[in-house]
């Protein structure tokens, strides 16, 4: 059941909706539901426009993210515009690619919302790391593969070292885990690099770019292939890089498909 989100004094509201991965499609009923419900949409740039479809022509739309090195609107600044929305009275959807609470600052978001006395409901949407390796007919998971999946990402705060990509190699290792990196691109190298340390250059690697959508592009190589291959294929963001026995499934799949469509 939805439950109501705490309601300002002049009526306005806030909900956190995922858009999922980037095939509209793949939007739980929930968040339609939500987005066609809002009166003003803050929109990520990783959504896809057709999710907007649902909205009522007379909301307002504010798109507030760029991609790729270009400068997008602050963070303190999205949160400010979020409040003020909420205090006069406007259901606010703040639209985040994937789902909100996987990378994306949704966190941030809820908590700056929180802070200021703004309860935030958050609706679930399909992660883009789940998508990557389902859309190559893979799991993430096998009873003879992988007993576990990391979610991490490969582009750290500022100031922040990041993941540890030794000891999550040998982690991945030991516990027989899948890694599907997030946000990848642009330190290709030291993932690399790092990972070779725990893990054998032979580890199976997928490289999906833009997953669900039909421009996705994709990749199978070795992990000791990564970054040759990625550079290779010109594959760039929005990528997801999943290393893992796993992707053997993938491999299979691409060759059944293959040999399907010689056959035909
Ligand atoms: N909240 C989002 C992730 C935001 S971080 C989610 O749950 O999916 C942004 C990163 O997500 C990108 O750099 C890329 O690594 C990944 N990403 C988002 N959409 C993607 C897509 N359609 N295909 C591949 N990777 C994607």
């Amino acid at each position: 059941m939805t439950r109501p989100a705490l309601i300002s004094p002049a009526g306005g509201r806030c909900t956190l909706v995922g858009a999922g991965p980037g095939d509209p499609e793949l939007l739980t009923l929930k968040a339609a539901k939500a987005i066609a419900s809002a009166s003003v949409l803050f929109v990520d740039d990783l959504v896809n426009p057709a999710v907007l479809e649902h909205a009522q022509p007379s909301a307002r739309i504010v798109h507030v993210g760029k991609r790729g090195g270009c400068k997008s609107t602050p963070q303190a600044f999205i949160h400010k515009l979020m409040v003020q929305a909420v205090q006069e009275g406007e259901t606010v959807v703040r639209l985040k690619g994937g789902d909100p609470f996987i990378f994306g600052r949704g966190g941030e978001e809820v908590e700056h919302l929180r802070a200021e006395g703004i309860e935030v409901e958050v609706i679930n949407g399909i992660t883009s790391g789940l998508a990557g390796l389902t859309s190559l007919g893979a799991p993430l998971t096998h009873r003879d593969h992988a007993h576990g999946v990391v979610f991490v990402t490969g582009h750290a705060k500022p100031g922040d070292a990041g993941p540890d990509w030794a000891l999550l190699a040998q982690t991945a290792r030991q516990a027989k885990l899948t890694l599907v990196v997030y946000m990848g691109v642009s330190s290709l190298h030291s993932i690399q690099t790092g990972l070779l340390q725990g893990l054998p250059a032979s580890t199976p690697v997928a490289i999906v770019q833009n997953a669900s959508l039909p421009q996705q592009r994709e990749a199978l190589a070795t992990l000791g292939e990564l970054e040759a291959t990625m550079a290779r294929e010109g594959l760039q963001s929005p990528s997801i890089i999943v290393v893992g026995d796993v992707v053997q499934g993938a491999r299979a799949w691409a060759e059944r498909q293959h040999a399907a469509r010689h056959a035909a």
